[in-house]
């Protein structure tokens, strides 16, 4: 049997308390700066820049779980939030159970970032400065709700449904 060296003899927290180191063909981390989820006043939950993010930069993308459109379509039937992206016209990122920040990204009819499909990616940009402590919000337009939610994003310009 070989003796325990002295490096096995380190505890194995102090091993794992190191910053992760990013090998190259990793994925890159979902989000690009701080985020904070929490109570937004526009609905729900929604996800708040905890440090500056400089214009169009990207802010990072919404990950789930990848699903047909209409396996998506099915499963967003009657539901008040949702936190589905088609980026083909046959896949869907579905982040119901992600525990991804940007799936909490709410609408607004002045936002201050914009949802970018890219290589079946839903990635989030910002479209201006973004100070910490503002909420990240998007236009997405053509929703899912099709117009039968009243939108509260509070903009001077709300289109006031979505
Ligand atoms: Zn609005």
């Amino acid at each position: 049997m070989p003796r325990l060296s002295p490096v096995a003899a380190v505890p194995a927290a102090a091993a794992t308390a190191e910053a992760p180191v990013r090998r190259k063909g990793e994925p890159q981390p979902a989000e690009r700066f701080a985020l904070t989820v929490d109570k937004s006043p526009i609905d729900g939950l929604g996800v708040f820049a905890a440090e500056p993010i400089p214009a169009r930069l990207k802010i990072g993308e919404m990950r789930g779980e990848i699903v047909p459109v209409r396996e998506a379509r099915r499963r967003i039937e009657g539901r008040r939030r949702i936190h589905v992206v088609e980026v083909t016209d046959k896949t869907a990122i579905d982040a119901t159970k992600s525990d991804c920040a940007l799936r909490h990204v709410n609408h607004s009819c002045a936002p201050n970032a914009v949802l970018r499909i890219r290589q079946g990616r839903a990635e989030f940009y910002a479209i201006r400065d973004i100070a910490a402590g503002e909420e990240i919000c998007a236009d997405y337009g053509e929703s899912h709700h099709e117009g039968r939610l009243r939108c509260r994003c509070g903009a001077p310009n709300c289109k006031g449904r979505l």
